[in-house]
């Protein structure tokens, strides 16, 4: 650190992304990202002429994306704002609602809680319950900006659209921002929540469901007034937010929405086998709506797991906090991938006995 940064600046503890070796080629279940490419018309779509078009800015508008998703979405353009993944709207919605203070689960996503840091938000962590559920009740007239993740991450964990509606109602003075990054699993979505409650900010991504990680675009569904909000933090910051190609793969994406519907249903047909896979290794597995699952063994511990699946060719996610050290998270990858993942599991445990 220099010494020229800002006091303020210099005790943040920034977020560490999971690992993307370059080093060797790993079954890579960390960063629950997607097995599958992304579509056919998405690479046809980023041909020669568009990446000689790279000379001009982008559209800062996004016009087409934008129209596409509100067809998709059923909804209309003026609500919907995207971001440089959903990374940016978060990032974008902690500036802007927190100033009364921000709530979030103890176990979730954990930017958030850089965020709150970064804005120097005051923080109120509200626990899960014993079985990593959320504690809905603590959530309730709170009047600051509320932030869950639905399904969490990492246990996979969903509340019902009713939860979601208790919370929006008793918090109508502050928004509500439900974090959709996993919902195309099997959640629900609170998008149509949107069209009678005008605190709520609908938060999504391209990075899971749709094989777009790398290509950074997230959007977001709420009420109008939100968008304009959102979209004037962004003409202070970086109008063009959303580079051309990712534009074009985006819109593109949509127009192939089958094809990615039809991953992600693998994925959940995959995420059973595995869980159950697990389980008749010992293994407690959350049950998930995600494209990952969140599992510990009473033989190994979840740092040692971890580290033994490297060993051999597997990355998934250990978190070091306390109450989930014994877990890991891991990915959905492919039916194949999950295969050797399994296959090394009982491998590991086998050389423990
Ligand atoms: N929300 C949650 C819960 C996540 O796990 C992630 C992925 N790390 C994100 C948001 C951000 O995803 P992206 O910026 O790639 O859209």
């Amino acid at each position: 650190m220099s010494k020229f940064l800002s006091e303020k600046l210099s005790s943040l503890k920034a977020y560490e992304p999971g690992e993307q070796p370059q080093d060797k080629k790993y079954i890579k279940l960390n960063t629950n990202e997607s097995p599958y490419p992304t579509s056919d018309g998405v690479i046809k779509a980023i041909n020669e002429q568009k990446i000689k078009d790279l000379r001009l800015y982008s559209d800062p508008e996004c016009k087409l994306l934008k129209s596409k998703l509100a067809e998709v979405y059923d909804t209309i353009p003026n609500k919907i704002f995207v971001g440089n993944g959903s990374d940016e709207i978060l990032n974008f919605a902690f500036m802007a609602y927190g100033q009364k203070g921000v709530a979030f689960a103890d176990i979730t996503y954990g930017f958030y809680s850089v965020f709150a840091d970064l804005y120097g938000l005051d923080s109120q962590i509200i626990p899960l319950k014993e079985d990593f559920s959320l504690d809905v009740d603590g959530f309730l007239g709170l009047n600051k900006l509320i932030v869950i993740a639905n399904p969490n991450a990492p246990t996979g964990k969903e509340i019902p659209l009713d939860d979601v509606e208790r919370i929006l109602k008793s918090n109508a003075n502050s928004v509500v921002v439900i974090d959709e990054a996993y919902v195309d699993f099997g959640g629900n979505s609170c998008a149509k929540l949107t069209e009678k409650y005008d605190n709520l900010l609908c938060v999504q991504t391209f990075s899971k469901s749709r094989s777009m990680a790398g290509a950074r675009l997230g959007f977001a569904i709420g009420n109008s007034e939100i968008i304009k909000d959102l979209e004037k933090i962004k003409y202070s910051t970086n109008p063009y937010n959303i580079n051309s190609l990712t534009q074009i793969a985006g819109y593109s994406a949509l127009v192939d929405n089958d094809y990615y519907l039809n991953n992600a249903k693998n994925i959940i047909k995959t995420r059973e086998i595995t869980t159950n896979k697990l389980r008749e290794l010992g293994f407690t597995v959350l049950d998930s709506k995600a494209n990952f699952i969140f599992a510990k063994s009473d033989k190994i511990d979840g740092k040692e797991l971890y580290l033994k699946l490297k060993e051999n060719g597997v990355l998934v996610r250990h978190f070091t906090k306390d109450r989930i050290s014994k877990f890991v998270r891991i990915t959905i990858g492919s039916e194949e991938e999950m295969q050797i993942f399994i296959e090394k599991v009982t491998k590991i445990l086998g050389e423990l006995e």
